[in-house]
């Protein structure tokens, strides 16, 4: 398994309005910290951000507008005296479909204030001095991991941070200010020579639903968009089963939320999770993209699920079982002391499940090998019969497609 870090996801920090209060927001650089000291005895990949190829792969998923936006709106509110060097620019009014002038204003406001919110759905995604380099090393390990699956690695865990599933294409949100995922997927399709060579699959196992994902590839059959999350929990516009894609994408988005009514552990989570590996097996996917927060954990200061840490194991071995190239993106988890060892469970469940399918595999494998021999002699019997059958005019070419057929029909018969 590849785990790839760039220390510069480290360096964003921002507030955030709960309540009444500006508090750090919960989305901070110790989430990575805890993963860093979980997965201390593994290998991980430090990464330094190759700026033009993020950039790059970040213009297939958002407009150029959006990521001009993104790069200057913190130094020219510094410039113009609307923020400290350390302070966090949140937005103070948003183009709601209900102001009369939304219609009409259909091109980017030029006022810093207005352009903030414009960009903006919530409050949660305030952008301070590091927010952009953070945002862009955290794509460019997404799309390091894409390049890795593409060129035949198995298992990737991109350690993204800030997250990206809230992130629509022109529009931050819920910390997320650049959609890793997303970027993975368009940089994985780009590497393949054209859609048909695979089905590529994003499973989101974040405690909310990936709105942005979804949006950027809602009339898309490749990928398949499969979330579990909380049923009208935030990002409260999105997320229901009604939402299944349109035009092209039509069945290839498909929503699993559970209602938080009562304590959702892993007995009430598990069926959802069979019903969307069902879905991953029905499209045929060949290449896998999990969007995995740990805000499912019990007692997540912003989610309501209750899984505990050894249900992560469970779902990672699930996911694993499937035996496909997966990248793991890393999005939301706030429950900051338990995040790392949460998080080296899942990849230790998605190794045993992935390693329990190559023994299969193996073992599958030694007996055919056995049973060709067995088979072998068949066919030289079966080949007289049918040489005298055609009359004695029997041929090499006849021979091998012979055997070849009766072999098919063997295993098809299911011999073992
Ligand atoms: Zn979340």
């Amino acid at each position: 398994m590849q785990i790839l870090h760039n220390p510069s996801t480290l360096s964003h920090s921002i507030l955030e309005l709960v309540g009444s209060r500006l508090i750090p927001a919960y989305e901070s650089p110790a989430r990575i910290s805890s993963i860093l000291s979980a997965l201390s005895s593994r290998p991980i990949t430090h990464c330094t951000t190759d700026i033009d190829a993020a950039l790059h792969a970040a213009s297939k998923v958002h407009t150029a507008d959006y990521l001009q936006h993104l790069r200057t709106i913190f130094p020219q509110s510094l410039e113009a005296g609307l923020i400290e060097p350390s302070g966090t620019l949140l937005p103070e009014c948003f183009p709601s479909a209900r102001l009369p002038g939304y219609k009409a204003r259909n091109k980017t406001p030029t006022d810093l204030s207005a352009r903030t919110g414009w960009y903006a759905f919530d409050l949660s995604s305030g952008i301070a001095e590091h927010t952009y380099t953070a945002a862009l090393a955290s794509a460019d390990l997404a799309r390091r991991g894409a390049l890795a699956i593409a060129d035949g690695e198995k298992t990737v865990f991109a350690m993204c941070r800030p997250p990206g599933h809230h992130c629509g294409k022109d529009v931050m949100g819920g910390y997320c200010y650049l959609n890793n995922t997303a970027i993975a997927v368009k940089t994985l399709l780009g590497e393949l020579d054209d859609d048909s060579q695979g089905q590529i699959s994003i499973l989101d196992l974040d405690f909310h639903h990936g709105n942005g994902t979804q949006e950027v590839f809602y009339a898309d059959q490749n990928p398949t968009y499969v979330s579990i999350h909380g049923e009208g929990e935030y990002p409260y516009f999105s997320g229901a089963p009604e939402e299944k894609g349109e035009g092209k994408g039509k069945g290839y988005n498909l929503n699993l939320p559970i209602s938080c009514s009562q304590d959702v552990t892993w007995e009430l989570y598990s069926p959802r999770i069979q019903q969307a590996i069902e879905k991953l097996k029905a499209v045929r996917t060949k290449y896998l993209v999990v969007s995995l927060g740990f805000d499912t954990f019990c007692n997540d200061p912003v989610g309501k699920f209750c899984l505990a840490r050894e249900d992560y194991g469970k779902m990672g071995r699930i996911v694993g079982e499937l035996g496909l190239p997966t990248l793991v993106v890393l999005e939301g988890g706030y429950v900051v002391e338990e995040l790392g060892n949460n998080c080296a469970e899942f990849l230790r469940g998605l190794e045993a499940g992935k390693a329990s399918v190559e023994v299969e595999a193996a073992v599958e494998e030694e007996v055919k090998l056995d049973d060709s021999d067995k088979l072998d002699k068949t066919c030289e019997w079966e080949k007289v019969e049918k040489s005298e059958a055609v009359n004695g005019s029997y041929t090499n070419g006849y021979t091998n497609g012979y055997c070849n057929g009766y072999k098919t029909v063997v295993n098809g018969h299911g011999r073992r």
